[in-house]
């Protein structure tokens, strides 16, 4: 935004316009926005960033937009395995792996979730038994967005089972090449395979790779999930080896960011996506869906200056904070207004699929994968919860089970 950015804005949309080049490699390209810093500009410079405040971050990604050009890699390693690291890993699991992830050389996913601990994460069940320099892994998780492609993923599990549920877990970086491993997809409603469920039996991790402190998991993991809420993110190719992406010629990646929106990214710029849709079926003259496109545009909005309050929130360098919840909850709804108003301009052409359909079929694709957006992430009832309590200061949730060893508790599966 004017103004807010100290012409950050202006200096980024000078550097892409001179260095973006759609005949370059998605490596080369990469590499040239790790080495330049524009590609994480919030991340510090020493650290391939330009050590810029979140909100002028905002006004880079935007650039990126102006200009047409792909954004950095942004697998989930990029997205919050980089600035969880920055914010809580030593020195040497730094220079390991932020090059890794800065030139995109890996993918990694996010093992968090299993059967019986998705909102209750703290009730994880997964175990990490050590043995001499490395921990022994056991268990399920579950909805792990991408772990097809991934080369490694942040992985919390249970170390100490006498300790109460928050203070026994550990986070760690675990490589998914190896025995013991074993991934299988889930296939969703809107034809993509998002996300799967991965089995873990006596799988491996070494001591070094904690992250923070050993059973200290719990505040590494919230900083992943303040990450998480805060979003934003430029269309691009993605990373590590198993996608195959990285001699791809940029421009045509750029050409393809459709492939993404179908890969269940959801759509970018809606309303003007919806309203293009209305301009080719002739209903943009009609006086009810020209509001209901107005209201989209409205949410759309919002939910763009919800982004941009918590970017600045996190002016201080504290993390995004709970205003992220705010953000989160915005993209929900304009999630479902999204999925009503497409449909609603479609008509009878909601019933079709296929790139041959009236607006290439994104709007029924992004009407069968609005549900997983008021889910990933955290819940929207848990992001009511956060606000509840950490912004209106209302009363916490009774929890009964906070000091209780989690051995003791009836807790996830352990209930049944
Ligand atoms: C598209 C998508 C991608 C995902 N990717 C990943 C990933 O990469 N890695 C990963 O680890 N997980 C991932 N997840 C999982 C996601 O984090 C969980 O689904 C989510 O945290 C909810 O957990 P759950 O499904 O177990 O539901 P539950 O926690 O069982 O919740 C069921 C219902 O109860 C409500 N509820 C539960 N507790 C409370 C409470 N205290 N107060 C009020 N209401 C409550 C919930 O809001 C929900 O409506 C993904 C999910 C989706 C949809």
């Amino acid at each position: 935004m004017p103004g807010e950015d100290d012409g950050i804005r202006a200096e980024a949309l000078a550097w892409l316009r001179e260095n973006w080049d759609p005949d370059r490699s998605v490596r080369d390209w990469w590499a040239l926005l790790a080495e330049s810093g524009w590609g994480f500009p919030a991340w510090p410079r020493e650290w391939f960033g330009r050590g810029l405040r979140a909100e002028q971050a905002a006004a880079v990604r935007e650039a990126f937009f102006e200009v047409g050009a792909i954004g950095p890699p942004g697998s989930l390693g990029q997205r919050l395995g980089g600035p969880t690291l920055l914010t809580h890993a030593r020195k040497e699991l730094l220079e390991q792996f932020l090059p890794e992830l800065a030139f995109g050389r890996e993918y990694w996913c996010q093992y968090f979730s299993e059967p019986g601990a998705g909102s209750d994460l703290a009730g994880l069940q997964t175990r990490a038994v050590r043995d001499g320099d490395e921990w022994i892994i056991n268990g399920q998780k579950v909805w792990t967005s991408g772990a097809q492609y991934a080369d490694r993923g942040m992985l919390l599990a249970r170390t100490d089972p006498d300790a109460p549920k928050h203070f026994g877990l550990t986070f760690f970086v675990i490589d998914l090449n190896q025995p013991g491993i074993e991934i299988r997809p889930l296939h969703q409603m809107n034809d993509a395979h998002g996300f799967n469920e991965t089995f873990f039996t006596d799988a491996r991790v070494s001591n070094d790779r904690i992250v923070g402190q050993l059973n200290g998991g719990w505040s590494v993991a919230l900083t992943t999930l303040m990450y998480e809420r805060f979003g934003g993110l430029v269309p691009s190719a993605q990373p590590g080896k198993k996608l195959a992406m990285l001699d791809m010629r940029a421009g045509d990646v750029a050409a393809g960011r459709a492939r993404g929106e179908r890969e269940g990214m959801g759509i970018t710029n809606i309303a003007a996506t919806v309203t293009d849709v209305a301009r080719k079926l002739e209903k943009d003259s009609d006086a009810v869906t020209r509001q209901r496109l107005a209201e989209l545009y409205a949410a759309e909005e919002v939910q763009r200056i919800a982004g941009l309050r918590s970017t600045a929130a996190r002016r201080t360098g504290e993390g995004p904070g709970p205003g992220g919840s705010v953000g989160k909850i915005a993209r929900s709804n304009l999630s479902r207004l999204t999925r009503e108003v497409g449909m609603e301009v479609l008509g009878s052409n909601g019933m079709l699929v296929g790139p041959e359909t009236p607006g290439g079929g994104r709007l029924q694709h992004a009407a069968l994968s609005s549900p997983g957006s008021s889910i990933a992430g955290g819940t929207d009832e848990i992001q009511h919860n956060i606000i509840g309590e950490r912004v209106l200061g209302l009363p916490k949730e009774p929890r009964m089970d906070a000091e209780v060893p989690f051995r003791e508790l009836k807790t996830g599966t352990q209930r049944d």
